[in-house]
């Protein structure tokens, strides 16, 4: 059993797409066993996307993630990291395969309505940004 961190984005919220996004990862048999609805400063969202610091599209990224409240959550399951990864398709919707998250739901790259760790150790820096141990069910 594997954690992942994941992130319904400011796009899909404003769109009323929350219900529609856990449907996917209930279907999907990962169990949510955090979540809250935030609001991003900029420093939150600079914090959480250190690595993409100096690249073009940084600045951007962090005004879209501070423009409007999000839902953070832990995802539980078999292979988790790799299962959410596919289940929310390619970074830019008009790569991404028919039936994910992205294919369905995004609006660019920059609007792509999810987030997903990349990595065991992503995930764990990422859970450990937004929640306490004794927050996760
Ligand atoms: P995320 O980390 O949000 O799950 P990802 O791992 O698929 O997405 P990253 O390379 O980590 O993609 O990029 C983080 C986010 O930055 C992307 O989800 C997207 O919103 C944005 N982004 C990435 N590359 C670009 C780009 N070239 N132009 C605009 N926005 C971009
Ligand atoms: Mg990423």
């Amino acid at each position: 059993i594997e954690r992942t961190f994941s992130i319904v984005k400011p796009d899909a919220v404003k769109r009323n797409l929350i219900g529609a996004i856990y449907q996917r990862f209930e279907n999907a048999g990962l169990k949510i066993v955090a979540a809250k609805m935030v609001r991003l400063n900029a420093e939150k969202a600079q914090g959480f996307y250190a690595e993409h610091e100096g690249k073009p599209f940084f600045d951007d990224l962090v005004a879209f993630m501070t423009s409007g409240p999000v839902l953070v959550q832990v995802l539980e399951g078999e292979d988790a990291i790799v299962r959410y990864r596919e289940l929310m398709g390619k970074t830019n919707p008009e790569e991404a395969a028919c039936g994910t998250i992205r294919s369905d739901f995004a609006l660019s790259l920059r609007h792509n309505s999810v987030h997903g760790s990349d990595s065991p150790e992503s995930a764990a820096r990422e859970i450990a940004y937004f929640f306490a141990e004794d927050e996760i069910c």
